[in-house]
């Protein structure tokens, strides 16, 4: 429509008049911002799991205010960032995890907790059908319905195999503590069965050949730990097969650890080539037999690798009871649970998912903003009302960070100028809005969405987040303080969720980490790894875990690390 390319938007501001009140069909914000009855009795949260997301939630919120049920099938809550470190024993793996009940019994008491999985999400009845992990003593199979009035999901994701043959019975993943425990056997047991008499020089290669499939944050952390308690520690214990170790990183991409900055992923492969890690990139696992890990590669073909432990590290997938659910709320062609900015789920009332099993899916700047358009257009008079713009870009701007700089810029300046001016006092004015260049900004940020990176950073500050709006959220049926919505209908109940990126470590080995900072600070080297020893330890759940991680950081750097097989 020629009337958009060049639309004169005429300010005619007279008290309220000419407000158009647009319904956003679409939109799930006005679940926010309904008043709510008062009722008589606390209402039902079920919190399901007990990892960064939910402990994060349950810890910040204001637990006298609900009736608060955890299930989870751990009764604990896991620190992963250091599981690289229990694989090795530079950790101990008690020192990485805290009861979930003492998290519950410093929020006074008044919480609940069943130790089972939850199996089905029953979104129209409001409850959730859970089995016991306790095989024995089972009434009923151990399954029990718990309802809810707010279901928090914060399962977490399972690793991906990409459906790849042999994975899930030959390789170990790295997702959980007992998976580190596994492979700090498996490690051990490699050596002693490579130690024994009688063995051929082949025999002892393949044995002592580990693989990592997959040269991301914690693909690469892991090849760096091991090779650092082979040759640190382990070397000096297996004199006679020390020579045939050998540590190969497997990566389908031109480079490893790719969601780093260039200088870090350089310093790295040039770290590991140093170190005698074998780093292969463009390699493509298809298929894992108990003795051989066949690759591809476009120059060299198929080849057959013998090993003596894999460890397979390929990212996450969605969890089966996910997928049912995603299906069951018509969320059936996604890869990800899709929340809205406030986290609860599309299409699901009072459902919110937060952490490695969802994510914010935005909506588009180009919908909210063809709205204006819509508007201009209805009596084809191209005539906007000031409040409805300020209501559409205000939203807008709270939301897109990057619009709000594309409206200070020079260009839009004299617009926005205007608006401010012209709010209320202003009878009259008009300006040309070059509309195909606003359209343009607002394509760019469109493009420029991406998703939340799958980390206990996003996880944790989403739990946090979504406590604190539920410790308010009858305050802010009253007093909303979210941004404006679209149309004059009100504001929203909470102000979205933002994400603050703090910065990402990448543990590379000999005491040398890569830190990737705020604003793209790049720090490598033995300080980036004094830096990581003091954020770990400030970011423990409790002071018993604290005094843990730094008495086994002592220990390992007077004894060395744990080579004990038990
Ligand atoms: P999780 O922490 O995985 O928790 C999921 C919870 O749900 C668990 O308690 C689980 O038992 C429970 N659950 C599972 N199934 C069910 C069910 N059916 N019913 C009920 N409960 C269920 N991130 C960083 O930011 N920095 C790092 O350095 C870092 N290092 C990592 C190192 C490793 C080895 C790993 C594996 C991950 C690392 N991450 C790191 C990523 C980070 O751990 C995840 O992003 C984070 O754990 C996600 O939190 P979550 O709460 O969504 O899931």
């Amino acid at each position: 429509n020629s009337a958009y390319s060049r639309l004169l938007v005429v300010f005619a501001v007279s008290g309220g008049g000419g407000v158009v009140v647009y319904a956003d069909a679409g939109s799930n914000h006005a679940i926010a911002s309904e008043p709510q009855q008062p009722v008589p009795s606390k209402k039902k949260v079920v919190v399901l799991g007990t990892g960064w997301a939910g402990t994060s939630f349950v810890k910040n919120l204001d637990s006298s205010l609900y009736d608060v049920q955890i299930i989870s099938p751990r009764n604990y809550f896991a620190f992963t960032p250091l599981l690289p470190s229990v694989t090795c024993g530079g950790v101990d793996a008690r020192s990485v995890v805290e009861p979930i009940r003492k998290i519950m019994q410093k929020k006074g008491g008044n919480i609940r907790f069943w130790e089972a999985e939850c199996f089905k999400i029953d979104h129209v009845n409001k409850k959730v059908l859970c089995r016991s992990t306790d095989e024995k003593n089972l009434v009923q199979n151990g399954e029990f319905s718990v309802d809810y009035d707010y279901l928090i999901i914060a399962m977490g994701a399972r690793a991906n195999t990409f459906n790849t043959p042999g994975v899930t019975e030959n390789c170990h993943f790295l997702k959980e503590v007992e998976d580190a425990q596994k492979i700090r056997r498996s490690v051990m047991d490699c050596f002693e069965r490579a130690n024994l008499p009688n063995l051929s020089d082949e025999e002892k290669k393949k044995n002592l050949h580990f693989i990592i499939v997959g040269g991301g944050p914690t693909g690469v952390e892991f090849a760096a730990e091991l090779h650092d308690f082979v040759s640190e520690d382990i070397a000096k214990l297996y004199p006679r097969v020390q020579d045939f170790v050998k540590i190969s990183v497997i990566e389908a991409g031109e480079h490893i650890l790719t969601m780093f900055d260039k200088r870090i992923t350089q310093f790295a492969e040039e770290k590991f080539q140093r170190d005698g890690i074998d780093v292969k990139t463009g390699f493509k696992v298809i298929k894992v037999s108990d003795k051989a890990i066949t690759m591809t590669h476009k120059d060299t073909g198929e080849v057959d690798v013998p090993y003596g432990m894999a460890v397979w590290s390929t990212g996450i997938g969605t969890r089966p009871i996910i997928m049912d659910f995603m299906k069951d709320v018509g969320q059936g062609g996604r890869r990800v649970l899709a929340t809205d900015e406030w986290l609860r789920v599309r299409q699901c009332d009072d459902v919110y998912a937060l952490g490695d099993c969802a994510t914010i899916s935005q909506r588009k700047v180009m919908d909210d903003i063809s709205v204006i358009f819509k508007i201009a257009d209805k009596d084809n008079s191209g005539t906007l009302s000031i409040k409805e713009i300020q209501d559409v870009l205000g939203d807008i701007c709270q939301r897109y960070p990057q619009v709000e700089l594309y409206l200070k810029s020079k260009q839009m300046k004299r617009f926005v100028d205007l608006l401010n001016e012209s709010h209320g006092n202003v009878k009259k004015e008009s300006i040309e809005l070059d509309i195909e260049k606003f359209k343009q900004a607002l394509a760019d940020v469109d493009n420029q969405v991406k998703n939340l990176p799958a980390t206990a950073q996003v996880a944790s500050q989403q739990g946090t987040y979504l406590a604190r709006c539920f410790n308010i959220m009858k305050e802010m049926d009253e007093n909303p303080e979210g941004p404006l919505r679209m149309r004059g209908s009100g504001r929203h109940r909470f102000q979205p969720f933002r994400y603050k990126h703090l910065g990402q470590f990448a543990p590379l080995g000999g005491e040398q980490t890569a830190a990737q900072l705020p604003g793209d600070w790049i720090s490598i080297g033995y300080g980036s790894q004094w830096l990581w020893y003091s954020v770990y330890a400030s970011k423990q759940v409790s002071w018993r875990t604290r005094l843990a991680v730094v008495s086994d950081w002592s220990r390992k750097f007077v004894f060395g690390r744990d080579s004990s097989c038990i």
